[in-house]
This record gives structure tokens, C-alpha cells and sequence, in this order.
């Protein structure tokens, strides 16, 4: 059994499965995938997101405004915890900070990720965390606003293992997508070896970063196997011991998640 801890079900083209998402999950209980989390990435994609959880046990939603979705409502602290004080809702996020997509004045982005933290502590739910090109000041909020309070995890996690390190030791969990099984991912690779299994979590991020053998293509949570594979590889361990890894740290961290 194995969990895809970061997809965006909403966001996949269904047209070859018919048009049809149970499709989708199928394909992914097929592989293995028992459990997925759908993560939601602005406020209208919320009731979408909800609604998907809804209908399958399976798969867990949660509720936050992506960092590069500089266009969208944003909201205050009470709208986040009004939307995500339901048991389906098992994080926050996805949050953080992204200078790689918004250059110039990013107030708005570091505000939103302090808004995001402050309603997980009142619902004590965790975060999910994305951050790109914005290393120094993902850190700094994390420890300024006490994140060890709710912990969470760094998704799709592309940093270094400088950063790894500091968020593991504010309890956080780190996540590999399928970036990690690129060829040019040497750096990133060597992270995925000394991240302590009992801190790692396992993703697709999809429809985004499809992994080897898929790069390139449509993504789904079927292909989080492949992460998987590569990583036992890489750290020349089964991947039974992935899975069982990964699978029980899924429900150590969101644990509003209930094992169906
Ligand atoms: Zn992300
Ligand atoms: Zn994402």
C-alpha cells in the first residue's frame, strides 16, 4: 500500500478516462495507491477539491491558497478556518512562498503564509508547504510564527539539504515528487538518501512533474509508485520498506485522516 500525499484530482484532464475521475482513482488503487490527498490551491477550487473527498473515502482534501496565484481571493484567517473545520479537511495549504513565479514586492504572499499558519494552529491541523526561490524567508516565518506547534510537510521538495535539516527540526516532514527520478536531480537525489525515512513523505504533485518513465506527460497518482521505485533504489532498500514508511508518516502527520 501506498499514499499519494500531494495530488490535484481537480486539476487533471479527464478526457482519457473517459471523462470520468473514478477512473483516475481506479488506476491509482491498481498500482497500489490506497490513499490520496487532494490539495486545494486557491478558494474556488475549494468546494471542487471538497466535493472530491466527499465522494471517496480515499482521498482527503485540504484547504489554502497557492503562493503564485497572485490573482485570486485572499483570505482572512476566519474564511481559512470557517472552510477547513471539517474531519474531510486534513491540512492547510497548500501555503509557503514562491519568488520564482511573483518577483517585486511579495508582502502579500509572506501575509497570506502568516494567515495560512495562524488558522492551522487554531484548528491544530498541518501545513503543507511549497517554496521556491524563497529559502531564507520560508524558514525565517516558520520559526517567527511556531510551526513546530502543527508541523506539516515540505512538498514537492526541490531545496537543499541545509533546508531539509531546519525543517525537519521543526518537525516537519519532507517530499519527493517525481523531479526526484530526473536525470539532472543529482543534488536533490542526495537529499532523497539522507532524509530519515521516518520523515518522508512521497507525492506526484500531479498533473504536474510526471516521473521517469512518464516525464514529460500528463501526471496522475497511479505514477507515485514510481517514486517509490526510484527512491528504494537510490537508498538500496525495498520498496515495501518505502511504502510501509511513507504510508504510516502520511497518518502520523494529517492525523484528521482516518485509514478506511
Ligand atoms: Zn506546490
Ligand atoms: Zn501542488
Amino acid at each position: 500500500m501506498i499514499v499519494d500525499s500531494h495530488c490535484h484530482l481537480d486539476q487533471i484532464d479527464l478526457t482519457p478516462f473517459n471523462g470520468d475521475i473514478s477512473e483516475v482513482i481506479n488506476q491509482a488503487e491498481e498500482q497500489g495507491v490506497a490513499y490520496m490527498l487532494c490539495v486545494c490551491i486557491t478558494m474556488d477550487n475549494f468546494p471542487e477539491v471538497f466535493n472530491i473527498s466527499s465522494q471517496y473515502v480515499n482521498v482527503f482534501a485540504s484547504l489554502g491558497v497557492h503562493p503564485a496565484e497572485e490573482n485570486t481571493h485572499d483570505p482572512s484567517v476566519e474564511e481559512l478556518i470557517k472552510h477547513a473545520d471539517h474531519a474531510n479537511v486534513v491540512a492547510i495549504g497548500e501555503t509557503g512562498l514562491d519568488y520564482f513565479h511573483c518577483k517585486g514586492d511579495v508582502t502579500w504572499q509572506q501575509d497570506r503564509f502568516r494567515r495560512h499558519i495562524t488558522a492551522a494552529k487554531v484548528l491544530r491541523k498541518p501545513l503543507i508547504i511549497h517554496t521556491r526561490d524563497a529559502r531564507e524567508d520560508t524558514l525565517k516565518i516558520m520559526r517567527e510564527e511556531n510551526v513546530q506547534e502543527v508541523g506539516g510537510v515540505m512538498h514537492c521538495f526541490t531545496e537543499t539539504w541545509e533546508m531539509a535539516e531546519q525543517a525537519i527540526d521543526m518537525g516537519f516532514y519532507i517530499s519527493f515528487s517525481g523531479i526526484v527520478t530526473f536525470k539532472n536531480a543529482k543534488a536533490l537525489q542526495d537529499v532523497a538518501k539522507r532524509v530519515p525515512l521516518e520523515r518522508m513523505l512521497i507525492e506526484t504533485d500531479s498533473p504536474y512533474l510526471a516521473p521517469v518513465p512518464y516525464r514529460g506527460k500528463p501526471n496522475q497518482p497511479a505514477y507515485v509508485r514510481h517514486v517509490a521505485e526510484y527512491i528504494a533504489e537510490l537508498r538500496g532498500i525495498t520498496f515495501k520498506e518505502v511504502a510501509a514508511a511513507t504510508t504510516k508518516n502520511f497518518f502520523d502527520l494529517f492525523t484528521h485522516a482516518t485509514a478506511s
